[in-house]
């Protein structure tokens, strides 16, 4: 089992395993199939690209999404992995040569897309080869409760009975509802599958509803309060993507566009002046995103309502992959409904179905309309509406959505972040968050007692704040990085870099909390929100740029060399060896030795010039 954890850090350059990874690596290794139900970013991937590496064969990964295979499979050749896809992107000539390389045991890991599945040359491949472990990327796609369905998925469990030796089978998703959840461990016959289904929650991502009379203006009035952020603007058609697209060039927007109504050249060279930052932001229709996995959106903005609930949190959910926060704002208008409507009725996708089934996909696709509707118009919680609608329990108020916002107000807590920091600069050594709430409010704790707390000079300093805004206050200060919270089972605070700053050259804190009247046992925002460390922001620009310069020279994504919080990482720390360098998040041996030396240059460099 030691295996594994080395193999984390060699390949994929991680300390740890996140939340619900492990348990599916270890169900999968050990021969049982498995089903994780993740939110984006959750790190879905890692779950069957590590158990790809311990099993002895070959493992298939069958995804149903071009570009982001595409991704994946440079992203793991990046890492040192011997990899490759089969989709229809290939050649004639390119898809014998792989199937001949795959053949020969090049390939550890083969994405393929499900189309391919029955092709004669891949079950002659197939008939032949050891055949580990499949895995089905974007699960979902196998239900017609899904948003995605794709007849082609039901297919997959044929296959995998028709191969020589049942290999393990797992299944991934982002996005499912109960009923999905039952279809995919049906009809992908899995076998009493391990399921681990994470919290769909994405603390970091504000979610907003407005029903603006003027959109263009809203969108403009939001692109230009955030200069330099990067993000999606997703229109309902083709037409309105070329209006807006057209309008936001014309005033000064640097935007590229995409639908399916462009070549596949034009298509290609939006997305690509999208995900090397060339432009900042994309408005395009729903084709655009399938398997993006640009990590640094920091907004989308939905011009229109989407079909139904899965598709926006689907879509919203491609802003803020790098755990920073951001924003997904619906601007709702009645026509969105009838549009919609309109598109239920003309839906030609499925005409591989008969007419009962027909009629019983427009039933659902009706009914996921009217829910999407109603969250549109809810003056509940946003998130916890959505969450709901996911099956999982949520707090009745995230302070974060544009709902609670309204009910909650802005609250300057300068005097007691300065007292926290005071205290967990003073300590002797790091404890729990808890313990730090306990012994500022004067409670005689067994963690404030056990830590000798209730000695200290800040003991019983904010006695007069109630327990559950002191949590409020706290959680707030971690996610904004002025404490830090260690990760593994009893996490201890330590203070970041601007809560330094603070107590040496002041300054501001303020606070959105739940309004007194919008009911007290207001819950704060839940998770474990990813802290912004504190990233030098001209050393992170300046690692930026190399990165950019890199992925151009080389052809492929600039994410999939490093990630926007490896680099915030390295800017923080500025690693000056190698052996640092490995220490980095996100850094395995095979980059380490790849770009290892370009990264620490420029880190050199930036101390050189800057004296720092
Ligand atoms: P998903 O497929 O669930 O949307 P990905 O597999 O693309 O998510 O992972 C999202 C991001 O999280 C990637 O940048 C990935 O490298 C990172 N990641 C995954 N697992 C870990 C881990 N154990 N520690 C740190 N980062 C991780």
């Amino acid at each position: 089992m030691q295996k594994k954890q080395e193999l984390l850090k060699e390949v994929f350059g991680y300390d740890g395993f996140r939340i619900g990874q492990e348990p599916l690596v270890d169900a999968l290794v050990s021969g049982r199939d498995a089903m994780g139900i993740m939110p984006t970013g959750a790190g879905k991937s890692i779950c069957y690209q590590l158990p790809a590496l311990m099993l002895p064969g070959i493992t298939l990964v069958i995804s149903p999404l071009i570009s982001l295979m595409k991704d994946q499979v440079s992203a793991l050749v990046q890492n040192g992995v011997r990899a490759a896809y089969l989709n229809s992107s290939l050649t004639e000539g390119q898809t014998a040569k792989a199937i001949a390389n795959a053949a020969a045991g090049v390939y550890k890991i083969i994405y393929v897309a499900p189309e391919r599945l029955f092709t004669p040359r891949f079950q002659y491949f197939v008939e032949r080869a050891h055949i580990s472990m499949v895995c089905v990327d974007e699960a979902h796609c196998v239900s017609q409760w899904g948003q995605d369905f794709r007849p082609s998925y039901l297919e997959i469990a044929q296959f995998v009975e028709s191969l020589p030796v049942r290999p393990v089978v797992g299944a991934f998703t982002a996005t499912a509802t109960d009923a999905v959840r039952r279809d995919i461990a049906e009809l992908l016959k899995l076998n009493d599958p391990v399921r681990v289904v994470t919290g769909f929650d994405r603390p970091n991502l504000y979610f907003g509803v407005q029903e603006p009379r003027d959109k263009y203006a809203a969108v403009t009035e939001y692109l230009s309060a955030h200069p330099n952020a990067c993000g999606i603007i997703y229109c309902l058609t083709r037409k309105t993507v070329e209006e807006v697209h057209a309008r936001l060039c014309a005033d000064g927007y640097r935007a590229a566009r995409y639908h399916a109504g462009l070549s596949p050249e034009e298509r290609r060279s939006s997305q690509d002046a999208f995900v090397f930052d060339d432009v900042r932001i994309m408005v395009a229709t729903n084709a655009f995103g399938m398997g993006i996995d640009k990590s640094n959106v920091s907004f989308v903005l939905h011009y229109n309502m989407p079909k139904n609930l899965e598709s926006y949190y689907q879509e919203a959910g491609r802003a803020g992959r790098d755990g920073q926060p951001a924003d997904c704002i619906l601007l709702y208008g009645k026509r969105d409904v009838v549009t919609n409507r309109f598109f239920i009725e003309q839906d030609q996708e499925n005409d591989a179905l008969d007419e009962e089934t027909r009629r019983a996909v427009r039933m659902k696709e009706e009914e996921r309309l009217r829910q999407m509707t109603f969250y549109c118009r809810t003056q509940r919680c946003l998130r916890s509406f959505m969450l709901e609608y996911f099956g999982e329990p949520s707090p009745m108020h995230c302070a974060n959505c544009s709902v609670c916002r309204q009910k909650t107000e802005k609250v300057e807590i300068t005097r007691q972040a300065r007292l926290v920091f005071c205290f967990v600069r003073d300590l002797r050594y790091p404890v729990g968050a808890g313990a730090v709430c306990d012994a500022l409010r004067g409670v005689e704790s067994e963690g404030v007692v056990r830590h000798k707390l209730d000695r200290m000079r800040g003991f019983g300093l904010l006695r007069s704040v109630p327990a559950a805004r002191m949590r409020e206050i706290m959680e707030h200060l971690i996610a904004s990085g002025y404490l830090i919270r260690s990760g593994g089972k009893y996490p201890t605070l330590t203070l970041g870099a601007p809560a330094y700053e603070m107590l040496e050259c002041g300054g501001t804190v303020t606070l959105y909390a739940a309004k007194e009247d919008a009911g007290k046992a207001a819950a704060p925002a839940q998770g474990n929100r990813r802290m912004t460390q504190a990233s030098d922001p001209r050393l992170f620009e300046a690692l930026r740029a190399k990165r950019a310069a890199l992925a151009k020279s080389i052809g492929i994504p600039a994410f999939v060399i490093f990630s926007d919080a490896t680099l915030h990482d390295m800017s923080a720390h500025r690693p000056h060896t190698m052996a640092e360098f490995l220490r980095v998040p996100g850094v395995g041996s095979k980059k380490a030795e790849q770009y290892g030396r370009d990264f620490l240059h420029v880190i050199a460099e930036y101390e050189k010039n800057s004296g720092k």
